[in-house]
């Protein structure tokens, strides 16, 4: 027998033409699959009850439908839960669930996925950036993140999603994996696979010039882009290959960012202490927001192990924050999430990583 297909590799075209074009059955067959995969998690074909016996014996025997292996969870003090996966090929990744309460007074979740094995950005205070790059994950492996924390919490209501945000902002750059980061959000906005909204999805990328068009031109997805610094110069210090993409080049491309209605771009800025958290560095970035129609995230750094950085005192993220609010800007701190479970993109797979070769 060849080599098994993934069954979430397949689009839902993809799907519908195998159907028609391999079994010679009608292709709303791909509909009922993606039903059972995506909205009843059902990973049994034997147990897909509305498909003929024998379909259910080819699919078997064609398609594998397993999900990545949860190696590890952590829980942390504040309700943050980190996954480390494990792929097919026994690479690992993560994935982070924040915990928010709704309206209701119910704990609802914004997931963080990976589109990468490691990064090749290497920006230098990012524990991905410093594992380098191993390779880019295929749209099974982005969605099946997504399919594993739902089995893992018990989110199987599609009426009542536990998790109802995903935010593109675990390891990788996604805008250096545009193919299968487009067919995953096709699947995720679809609504015969996961039917999240674009409203619901948010990709962060630290600026790649031609691929940050085609995101935008798709419209699936809202786009956070990772600022960090408000000049080149600093950016250069702090994102070296990031900032090959000149600052003044990525503020002109995402001035033509095409918005829709009541849609705002994000800047995500990280605060690193007595690096770019002076009172100067804030007007200078007051400036750069006031020109676009723009939020601001600033996010508390979060210590890495070995990493040249240290966090801003509290005072210092107040000043600052200070600063943008009497420019009218909302700037909105982000306390990392989930500090004593190593939850910064990276930083438990390194753990992770170090443990087990402490250990051999
Ligand atoms: N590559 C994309 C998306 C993944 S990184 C990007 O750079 O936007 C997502 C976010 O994780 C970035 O905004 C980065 O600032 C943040 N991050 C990385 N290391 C961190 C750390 N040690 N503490 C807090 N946030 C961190
Ligand atoms: Fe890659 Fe983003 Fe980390 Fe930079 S911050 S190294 S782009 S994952």
């Amino acid at each position: 027998m060849g080599a098994m297909l993934n069954i979430f590799d397949f689009s839902f075209e993809e799907l519908s033409d195998y159907f028609q074009d391999e079994l010679h059955e009608p292709s709303f067959r791909a509909t009922q699959v993606w039903q059972w995969l995506y909205q009843k998690l059902c990973f049994d074909f034997d147990q897909m009850s509305n498909l003929k016996v024998a379909t259910r014996q080819t699919l078997a025997q064609t398609f594998s439908s397993e999900l990545p292996k949860i190696k590890q969870v952590r829980t942390s003090s504040d309700g943050t839960q980190k996954l480390l996966l494990e792929l097919a090929d026994s690479k690992l990744i993560e994935t982070v669930l924040i915990p928010a309460t709704d309206h209701a007074g119910k704990v609802r979740y914004a997931q963080c996925l990976s589109t990468q094995v490691g990064c090749p950005m290497g920006c230098t205070f990012c524990a991905t950036g410093a594992l380098g790059f191993e390779r880019n994950l295929t749209h099974g492996e982005i969605i099946s993140q997504v399919l594993a924390a739902r089995s893992f919490i018990g989110d199987v209501r599609p009426d009542h999603p536990i998790i109802k945000n995903l935010v593109f902002m675990g390891m990788g750059e996604p805008l250096l994996n545009l193919d299968q980061l487009l067919r995953a959000l096709k699947t995720l906005n679809s609504t015969h696979g996961l039917a999240f909204s674009p409203r619901r999805i948010t990709v962060s990328t630290c600026g790649i010039p031609k691929a940050l068009d085609t995101l935008g031109e798709s419209g699936l997805c809202y786009l956070a882009v990772s600022l960090h610094a408000p000049n080149q110069a600093l950016r250069a210090k702090i994102m070296p290959k990031a900032a090959l993409f000149e600052l003044n080049d990525l503020l002109a491309n995402l001035k033509h960012y095409p918005l829709k209605t009541r849609e705002y771009l994000t800047f995500e800025y990280l605060l690193l202490g007595g690096v770019n958290d002076s009172t100067a560095h804030a007007l200078e970035l007051a400036k750069i927001v006031q020109a676009m129609k723009a939020k601001l995230n600033l996010i508390v750094y979060n210590p890495t192990q070995n990493a040249p950085y240290k966090a801003p005192s509290s005072d210092d993220v107040l000043k600052f924050e200070k600063v943008l609010w009497d420019k009218k800007i909302t700037a909105i701190v982000r306390q990392s999430k989930g500090q004593d479970i190593e939850a910064a993109c990276g930083q438990l797979r390194a753990k992770y990583l170090e443990d087990a070769s402490a250990i051999e």
